[in-house]
């Protein structure tokens, strides 16, 4: 099992989890509005959840429902590259970026563009 970082991340990233990461298996993803967790270098020590102000991490076997799809987007970021990577999945991304454009912690950063 690992941890999984979902949509609410998008437009926030503001990398609170980062710092506490005993293992220092999240990954900023670049230019992405998001961030991922290397799903096998996590060791499930749950320290990440309570940093995040959106509330957007949960370990793999209780993601809720309708986002069990951001389990499989941490996983293939590492893996799917470009193209692949985006063809699968910018739209997800860009509907979870808009959709958290209003959120108290959202980002100006990511909304510049
Ligand atoms: S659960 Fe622990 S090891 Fe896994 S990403 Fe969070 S802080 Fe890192
Ligand atoms: S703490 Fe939450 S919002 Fe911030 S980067 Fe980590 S997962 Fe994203």
């Amino acid at each position: 099992m690992a941890y999984v970082i979902t949509e609410t991340c998008v437009g926030v990233k503001d990398a609170s989890c980062v710092v506490v990461c005993p293992v220092e298996c999240i990954i900023s993803t670049g230019t992405e509005p998001f961030m991922i967790i290397d799903p096998d270098e996590c060791i499930d020590c749950g320290a990440c959840v309570t940093e995040c102000p959106v509330n957007a991490i949960y370990p793999e076997d209780t993601v809720p429902p309708g986002l069990e799809t951001w389990t499989d987007l941490n996983r293939e970021y590492l893996t799917l590259g470009s193209p692949g990577f985006p063809a699968k999945y910018q739209t997800m991304i860009e509907a979870a970026k808009a959709k958290n454009r209003t959120s108290p912690h959202a980002n100006a950063t990511w909304y510049a563009s």
